[in-house]
C-alpha cells in the first residue's frame, strides 16, 4: 500500500516516486503502467504523466505554452512541447529523409511530446547557460548565457528545443515554475501534472472507493 508517509517523507520524493511510480500511474491513469505510450517523469514537485493515446491534437498545449511565455510570438513554433510530428517541419527543420519516414509529407503522428528533463542539452551546450532548478526538477535556460548556437536543440532526444527566430535563445520546457500550463490546459488528460500532495490525495480516494466494493 502507498502510505501518505511513504511518499513524503525525508524529502526524499523523487527516489520515492520512482519506486512507486508504476503503482501510481496505474492508480492515476487507470492504465497498466507497462503500456509503452504512457511517458512518466517524476520530478521533485510531482509527477508528469503523458498518455499520447488520449491526445485529439488539438494542439492546446502548444498555444498555451508559447503564451504563457510570452517573449516571441504566440505559435506552436515558439512552444516548448511539440505535438504533430513527422509532418516535414520541426526543430530540426526538413528532414532529408523524411520521404522514406510513414507518408511522404510525413503521417501526421499526434504525439504531445515533453521535455523529460533529461541532461543531454545541459551536457552539449557550450556557453553552460543551461542548468538545474533544484525546487522543479526543470533544466532551465540562461538566457544571459545562451548564444542560440542550436546545440542543444540538435541533441534534444525529444527534439522539443527550438531557437527563437526573434530572440535567438533557446526555447526550452522550465515546467512553469511547477506548474506545467500544457497539464493545465489539456482538454482529455493526455497531459496530466499531479503534485505529489495530489497523487496521494487521489490514491487515497481511489484506497477508499476499493473498500466500498
Ligand atoms: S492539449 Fe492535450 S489533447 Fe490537445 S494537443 Fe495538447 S496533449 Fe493533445
Amino acid at each position: 500500500m502507498i502510505t501518505r508517509r511513504a511518499l513524503l517523507s525525508n524529502g526524499a520524493k523523487v527516489a520515492v516516486g520512482t519506486v512507486y511510480c508504476g503503482s501510481l500511474v496505474s492508480f492515476l491513469t487507470g492504465c497498466n503502467s507497462d503500456d509503452d505510450n504512457i511517458k512518466i517523469e517524476v520530478l521533485p514537485g510531482g509527477l508528469m504523466v503523458v498518455d499520447p493515446v488520449l491526445c485529439v491534437g488539438c494542439r492546446r498545449c502548444e498555444i498555451a505554452c508559447s503564451w504563457s511565455h510570452g517573449k516571441s510570438a504566440v505559435s506552436p513554433n515558439t512552444a516548448r512541447i511539440k505535438v504533430v510530428k513527422n509532418l516535414n517541419f520541426g526543430p530540426h527543420g526538413v528532414q532529408d529523409n523524411y520521404h522514406q519516414q510513414r507518408g511522404e509529407e510525413g503521417d501526421g503522428t499526434i504525439v504531445p511530446e515533453t521535455c523529460r528533463q533529461c541532461n543531454v542539452c545541459m551536457a552539449a551546450c557550450p556557453q553552460q547557460a543551461i542548468s538545474i532548478d533544484e525546487a522543479t526538477g526543470a533544466r532551465v535556460v540562461d538566457e544571459e548565457l545562451c548564444i542560440g548556437c542550436g546545440y542543444c536543440a540538435e541533441n534534444c532526444p525529444q527534439q522539443v528545443i527550438t531557437i527563437d527566430k526573434l530572440t535567438e535563445k533557446a526555447l526550452k520546457c522550465d515546467l512553469c515554475q511547477g506548474k506545467p500550463n500544457c497539464a493545465e490546459v489539456c482538454p482529455t488528460g493526455a497531459i496530466k501534472f499531479y503534485t505529489w500532495e495530489e497523487a496521494v490525495a487521489e490514491v487515497e480516494h481511489h484506497e477508499k472507493y476499493l473498500k466500498l466494493i
